[in-house]
């Protein structure tokens, strides 16, 4: 049997099922705790930059004693920046004592330019005399108050940095101390947290994504095995077997599978039986009789064909009734069965004549088993009466090679020579 290929097949339903979820699930969590992770590293760091700003603002207090004023070189005329009596521009070897120590980036602003600064570029060149950003002016020079950034331009580079403005005696805002980190250095760190989350998510998401896979391939399994056995059942292939797969759970597919067992069984029933003899009827020994004829040429198989009427069996009916005659029918039907049992098969052939096909036998041999079964047969009265039923038999030995119509033909002319020579016997020819 071709397999069917169907545009949305319950496997293909099952696993997207399963898959979607689970990616979403994992795309979330991924996302939630990278957003955790990142907002708590980004708090640690505001932490460290402001009480590291507070620590240099507070290490400058005790080194330059006094407050921070500008003066006007008179020679020059640059501006410089003092700290009580110490000019802080140009010296700059706190500031990198400072850096080193506390792992951080440390610059000293006059204004919005950096004056003492450890920041430098890949190659060396320090960014001193740099400006600080537009948004960096507006927020701590201007409203002189201290601001945390995540994502500020430091010298070209992406930044955290955390500025603070530095206030002369009467107020005036005359420069900050900024101190940053590289914002590549806290994505790494970020990175760095993350990715054991993105790695321990994975590894769960397999496994349960596995598990599941698994667990609903099963399931699917168990369905195509019970769409193939009813689509045997539609083709008429009653006897096709169960598979076990599908009796393995206590389930509604179990469940499904019996029905499907007694579904056949009924089908059988009413497509391969007779109902009032139980047995198999005439549409079924058409097909026995076909098989034989092949078995017989490809196998050498020996078959004896018998087709048996009873005799007088409408008297039966117009003595005792229609109902009595059923109750006789069966009896006799029993009798048949009962006497071919290990030597053939007894079919209802139509009304009150029966097929019996014998098997491997020669014809005398069908013939004495026949006559005991004829005896059997005898003992049969309609019930509380002393009418005695008898049975005409035509008998006769399929030729290999012939059609089932001559076969049957020649039965039906044994029957009809001993029902025209008396009947309750056997003709065999
Ligand atoms: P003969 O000995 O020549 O065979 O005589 P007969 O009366 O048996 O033959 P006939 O063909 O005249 O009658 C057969 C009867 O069998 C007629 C029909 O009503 C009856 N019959 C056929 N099928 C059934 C059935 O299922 N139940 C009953 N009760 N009678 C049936
Ligand atoms: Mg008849
Ligand atoms: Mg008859």
């Amino acid at each position: 049997m071709k397999k069917k290929q169907f545009k949305n097949s319950l496997k293909t339903q099952m696993l997207r099922m399963t898959i979607v979820p689970l990616a979403i699930m994992t795309i979330v969590i991924v996302a939630v705790s990278g957003s955790i992770v990142k907002k708590a590293i980004t708090d640690k760091i505001e932490d460290e930059l402001i009480s590291n700003a507070e620590l240099v603002g507070f290490i400058f207090d005790k080194y330059y004693v006094g407050d921070f004023r500008v003066e006007t070189n008179s020679e020059t005329g640059e501006v410089d920046l003092y700290k009580g009596d110490e000019k802080l521009n140009g010296d700059d070897t706190l500031m990198k004592n400072l850096s080193d120590v506390l792992g951080i980036q440390i610059s000293i602003f006059y204004n919005d330019t950096r004056i003492i600064t450890t920041l430098s570029d890949e190659e060396g060149n320090s960014a001193m005399g740099t400006a600080a950003a537009a948004v960096v002016k507006r927020d701590v020079l201007e409203k002189k108050e201290s601001a945390f950034y995540t994502n500020v331009m430091v010298y070209d580079e992406k930044s955290f940095a955390y500025y603070k403005p530095l206030l002369s005696d009467d107020g005036t805002a005359i420069g900050m101390i900024a101190v940053c980190e590289s914002g590549a250095l806290v994505n790494r760190e970020v990175i760095k947290y993350v990715i054991p989350v993105i790695a321990v998510c994975l590894i769960i998401s397999v496994f349960f994504g596995f598990i599941m896979v698994r667990y609903n391939k099963r399931i699917a399994n168990r369905i195509v095995k019970i769409d193939k056995y009813m689509n045997s059942l539609a083709n008429g292939e009653f006897k096709s077997e169960m598979p076990r797969e599908l009796m393995s759970a206590d389930d509604e597919i179990k469940h499904l599978a019996t029905d499907g067992k007694r579904m056949a069984h009924s089908l059988m029933m009413l497509v391969e039986y007779d109902a009032l003899t139980e047995l198999n009827n005439r549409r079924f020994a058409d097909k026995k009789l076909q098989e034989i004829r092949v078995a017989a040429v490809e196998q050498g198989v020996k078959y004896c064909l018998c087709i048996a009427d009873i005799d007088f069996f409408k008297k039966v009916n117009d003595t005792y009734g229609h109902e009595m005659g059923d109750v006789v029918l069966k009896a006799v039907a029993d009798k048949l069965k009962a006497g071919m049992v290990g030597k053939g098969f007894a079919a209802r052939w139509g009304g009150e004549e029966f097929l019996l096909i014998f098997k491997d036998r020669e014809l005398d041999i069908a013939r004495r088993e026949l006559s005991m079964i004829m005896d059997q047969v005898r003992t049969i009265y309609v019930p509380d009466t002393d009418r005695q039923i008898t049975m005409s038999f035509g008998l006769t030995a399929l030729v290999p090679g012939e059609t089932i119509d001559e076969v049957l033909n020649r039965a039906d002319a044994n029957l009809y020579e001993a029902k025209e020579t008396g009947r309750d016997q056997i003709i065999c020819k």
